[in-house]
């Protein structure tokens, strides 16, 4: 959903009838259903949480700086979904940790498979203590030389964009730390990406380097379900723990957070996350813009805009991403683009045009390619990168904003409308 590739305008293509029935084939059961968990679950923690759970089992105080870079190890680095795998941990201690602790993985109830490439999970997470059970979506998009994974921040949203089809789902809640970092561990894990694939081999000591090279989840973009800075805490902490140098070891480079404009929380968002930073602009006039994305109304474009100036390490090499999603004949001009330009002056940007991406119910359509690239041009003419996003996985719901986990299943009439969407639009 998020490939950054210019795009040319390539020929009409629709989706012959074994794509679709290859669609259809590919939903996949769930191979484990879990049982709810009372058991506090140790991924998604930070080192110092994990040194309390620790000692709450009754661990030394000299001990548990070492135990702690161990699991760290195994549940990051080395992927282990069971403490039975940790071979250099005491047998009594794992057995002890198998007691307390979880570390499992979500229920994988779906996973699909565009004919692009792209893949789509919808996780479940067992409901801890008195809680109920959340789906959401993950989608990862492999690209020449690298892989982008998509993760969500929330199930459903609360800020209803009306071009979004998350935006349809109310909030169910927001997503715990675990919930966000197992949707990369478990991406990783499906796709056979852990640098250490399997459990047998040497006993891994903590400070192994870890090669980044040739990882097929390359980067990591925050632009599921769900506004990220709206759930800032789980969002941050499970960030930190993508980005640590003994475990995940995303590059911040590597990652960027996608926002629909929650001011107050940008500076804060540089100071404590320190990302990539993509703006979902999509209007450059208040009055449109309140329309598309209600936030608008209370955080307008001059104090977005003001933000993005202030934020932390703002240079060339760290330019903030606008997003702006082509709807035709909404904001798709030429005077448009001449005034996204203007607004934009003196901030490092690249403008990612994003072509909309359909979903049942939808009120907007696509701008058409020539539309498109006229717009492209004038944002390129005036010195700013302007890559037309390709749409990636449309078929299986999996492009930008299509997202919408089955807490609210799809009709099958809404399936097959998809379906002839993704077959008759032409635009891919
Ligand atoms: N809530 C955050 C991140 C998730 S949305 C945000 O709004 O930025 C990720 C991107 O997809 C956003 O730029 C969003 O505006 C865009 N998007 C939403 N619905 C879309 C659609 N139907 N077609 C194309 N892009 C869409
Ligand atoms: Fe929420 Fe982003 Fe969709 Fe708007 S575009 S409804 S903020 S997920």
């Amino acid at each position: 959903m998020t490939s950054d590739v210019s795009h040319s305008p390539g020929a009409a293509r629709t989706l012959d009838p074994a794509a679709i029935a290859h669609l259809h084939g590919i939903m996949k059961e769930a191979e484990t259903a879990p049982q709810r968990d009372a058991r506090p679950s140790l991924l998604g923690m930070s080192r110092q949480e994990i040194g309390l759970a620790l000692k709450s089992i009754g661990l030394e105080d000299r001990q548990i700086r070492m135990r702690t870079a161990q699991l760290w190890h195994w549940m990051y680095l080395r992927g282990a979904s069971s403490f039975a795998d940790m071979t250099n941990v005491s047998k009594t201690l794992r057995t002890e940790l198998e007691g307390r602790f979880a570390i499992g993985r979500p229920e994988i109830v779906t996973e699909q498979i565009s004919v692009d490439g792209t893949r789509k999970w919808l996780l479940r997470f067992p409901p801890r203590g008195a809680g109920r059970p959340v789906e959401v979506e993950t989608v990862y998009i492999p690209e020449e030389g690298r892989g982008t994974l998509c993760v969500s921040s929330q199930v459903g949203c609360t800020l209803t964009c009306s071009f979004c089809h998350t935006g349809t789902q109310k909030l169910v809640r927001n997503l715990t730390a675990e919930e966000i970092v197992a949707q990369i561990v478990v991406a990783r894990e499906r796709l056979g990406d852990f640098p250490l694939p399997g459990i047998a081999g040497p006993h891994p000591e903590p400070g192994v380097a870890v090669p980044s090279e040739g990882r097929l989840v390359s980067n990591v973009v925050m632009m599921g379900m769900g506004e990220p800075l709206l759930n800032f805490e789980a969002v941050r902490n499970a960030l930190m723990i993508a980005m640590d140098g003994d475990g995940l070891s995303l590059s911040r480079r590597r990652i960027t957070l996608s926002t629909s404009g929650v001011v107050p929380m940008i500076p804060r968002a540089g100071a404590e996350i320190g990302t990539l930073l993509a703006i979902s602009l999509h209007a450059v006039r208040d009055d449109l813009r309140d329309d598309l994305v209600p936030l608008n109304r209370r955080y307008p474009i001059a104090e977005l805009l003001e933000a993005c100036r202030q934020y932390p390490g703002l240079s060339n090499a760290r330019r903030i991403t606008f997003e702006y999603v082509m709807l035709a004949g909404v904001n798709d001009s030429v005077a448009d683009a001449r005034e996204l330009v203007r607004l934009l002056k003196g901030i490092p940007a690249k403008i990612n045009l994003i072509p909309f991406n359909p979903w049942p119910g939808s009120k907007y359509e696509c701008s058409d390619w020539d539309t498109i690239e006229t717009f492209a041009e004038v944002v390129n003419r005036a010195g700013y990168a302007s890559p037309i996003r390709t749409p990636r996985g449309r078929d299986i719901l999996a492009a930008c904003g299509q997202l919408k986990s089955a807490s609210e299943k799809m009709r099958a009439s809404e399936r097959l409308a998809l379906l002839a969407m993704a077959g008759g639009n032409g635009e891919d």
